[in-house]
C-alpha cells in the first residue's frame, strides 16, 4: 500500500509518501507560508534532488493538491496517478479524552476532533483544514487519525490530574495529556525489540529532545507518566519554551513589564527554553554548543539548566515505575547531540547506567550507549513519527 502521511500546521503541511510494505518513503516534502507572501513547496522523491519551488498557495486545499501534482510529476513524480494513493494518515495534535487509539476518520469523528480544538487551539483547527482539503480531493480514499495525545490515554488519574479544583477537570476536562504519543510508543516498541524483550517485561523512560521535548514513563507497554501537559508548555526547558515554571511568576511579570498574562505567556512559548536562558543566542542546540565552546557563560548555562532538568524527570520516573531497565534518547537532540547526552549521562550513575563517551559520539543511529554489564540500558533510537503513522494508517484500513 502507499500512504501518504500528512502533518499539517497553521501555515505549513509537512508529506511524505510511504510504501507501507517495504516501508520506503518514496517522496518527501513540505509546503511553507500557506496563506502568507512568499509561499513554496519544497518537494524530494527518493534518491532525486531536492527542489523548492515559489507558489501562491492561499489555502491548504491549493497546497494538497500541489503535493499531489508532484507526487505524480510525469518527470519528477514517483506514483502515475491519484488512485496510487491506497490511504491518508494525518497526525492530530490533541484528541483530548475522547480518542485513546488511532481512528478511520470519518463525518462522526471529525466533529468529536473539533470539540477537542479548544484543549489545542493553534494546532487542532489546521489539523483539521488538513484533514478537509484531503478529503476534498481525495473523497474516496480512507484517511486515518493518529493523535498526539492518545499513548498517554493509558495514564492512571494519580499522574494527569493536576492539584487544582476537581471541577476544572470534570467541568473542563483540565488535565494533563502528554504530546509526542506516537514518538514515545515508536520508540518504547523498538527498545524492546533491540533488547530482545518483552515489552510487558520492561519499565522505559523515552526522552524525546527535539525542538519541542518531553520525557515518558512507560510500564510495560504503557505510558504510566509524561511531562507535558493540558499544552505542550509543560515539563522539559524546550528549545523556545519554558518548561515547569511557578505559575504565579505570569502574574508577576505581567505587572512588572506592564503587559498581560497572554503576553507572559507567548514569552514563555516562544521566547523562553534555552533561546531566553541563553540570552538570546539561539534555540538550536549546534548554535548553542558552538556559543559554549567559545565561552558564553549564558549559553553554557542554559544547557547545563536543561540537561539538570531532563536528568530530574528521569529521576521523578524511575520513582514512579519503581525502577527503570532502560533509558532511551530520541529526536533532534537525543539523537544527535552527544554533548547533551553526556550532561545527562553525569546524572544518572546512582541508577546503575554510563554513558561510554565512544559509543556516544554516533549521531543518528540505533546505538546502545552503557556498558555491557550496566544494571540499566541507555540507548539512542532515532524516531520516525511518519513511519508510525503509516503503520497505523495500514492497521486500521486493512
Ligand atoms: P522538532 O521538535 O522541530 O521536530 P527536532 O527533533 O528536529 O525538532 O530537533 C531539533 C533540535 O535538534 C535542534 O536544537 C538541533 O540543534 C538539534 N539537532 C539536530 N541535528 C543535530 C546535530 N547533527 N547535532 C546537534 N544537534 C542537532
Amino acid at each position: 500500500m502507499n500512504v501518504l502521511v500528512i502533518n499539517c500546521g497553521s501555515s505549513s503541511l509537512k508529506y511524505q509518501l510511504i510504501n507501507s510494505d517495504s516501508e520506503e518513503v518514496l517522496a518527501k516534502g513540505l509546503c511553507e507560508r500557506i496563506g502568507i507572501d512568499g509561499s513554496a513547496i519544497v518537494h524530494q522523491p527518493a534518491g532525486g534532488e531536492k527542489t523548492r519551488m515559489e507558489v501562491d498557495m492561499p489555502n491548504h486545499t491549493k497546497a494538497v493538491r500541489l503535493v499531489i501534482e508532484k507526487l505524480t510529476d510525469p518527470q519528477a513524480g514517483v506514483i502515475a496517478s491519484l488512485d496510487k494513493i491506497d490511504a491518508v494518515g494525518h497526525r492530530i495534535v490533541h484528541g483530548g479524552e475522547k480518542f485513546a487509539t488511532s481512528v478511520v476518520l470519518n463525518d462522526e469523528v471529525l466533529s468529536a476532533i473539533e470539540q477537542c480544538n479548544d484543549l489545542a487551539p493553534l494546532h487542532n483547527p489546521a489539523n483539521l483544514i488538513g484533514i478537509n482539503s484531503c478529503r476534498e480531493i481525495m473523497p474516496n480514499v480512507p484517511m486515518v487519525g493518529v493523535f498526539d495525545t492518545a499513548f498517554h490515554q493509558t495514564m492512571p488519574k494519580k499522574a494527569y490530574l493536576y492539584g487544582l479544583p476537581l471541577s476544572y477537570y470534570e467541568k473542563y476536562k483540565v488535565r494533563r495529556y502528554g504530546f509526542h504519543g506516537t514518538s514515545h510508543d515508536f520508540v518504547s516498541k523498538r527498545a524492546a525489540q533491540i533488547l530482545g524483550k518483552d515489552i510487558k517485561d520492561l519499565k522505559i523512560i523515552v526522552c524525546h529532545l527535539g525542538n519541542g521535548a518531553s520525557v515518558s514513563a512507560v510500564k510495560y507497554g504503557e505510558s504510566v507518566d509524561t511531562s507535558m501537559g493540558l499544552t505542550p508548555l509543560e515539563g522539559l526547558i524546550m528549545g523556545t519554551r519554558s518548561g515547569d515554571i511557578d505559575p504565579a511568576i505570569v502574574t508577576f511579570i505581567a505587572e512588572k513589564e506592564g503587559i498581560s498574562a497572554e503576553q507572559v505567556l507567548d514569552i514563555c512559548n516562544k521566547k523562553s527554553g534555552v533561546l531566553g536562558l541563553s540570552g538570546g543566542v539561539s534555540s538550536d542546540f549546534r548554535d548553542l554548543g558552538e556559543a559554549a565552546a567559545e565561552g558564553d557563560e549564558a549559553a553554557k548555562t542554559a544547557l547545563e539548566t536543561y540537561a539538570y532538568r531532563v536528568a530530574k524527570y528521569v529521576g521523578a520516573y524511575a520513582a514512579a515505575m519503581n525502577g527503570v531497565d532502560v533509558i532511551v534518547f530520541t529526536a533532534g537532540v537525543g539523537e544527535n547531540n552527544g554533548d547533551a547526552r553526556a550532561k545527562i549521562g553525569k546524572y544518572l550513575g546512582f541508577l546503575g547506567t554510563n554513558i561510554d563517551p565512544e559509543k556516544n559520539k554516533l549521531r543518528g543511529e540505533e546505538v546502545i550507549l552503557s556498558d555491557a554489564d550496566a544494571k540499566v540500558v541507555t540507548m539512542v533510537i532515532p524516531t520516525n513519527e511518519e513511519l508510525a503513522i503509516a503503520r497505523e494508517t495500514v492497521r486500521l484500513v486493512k
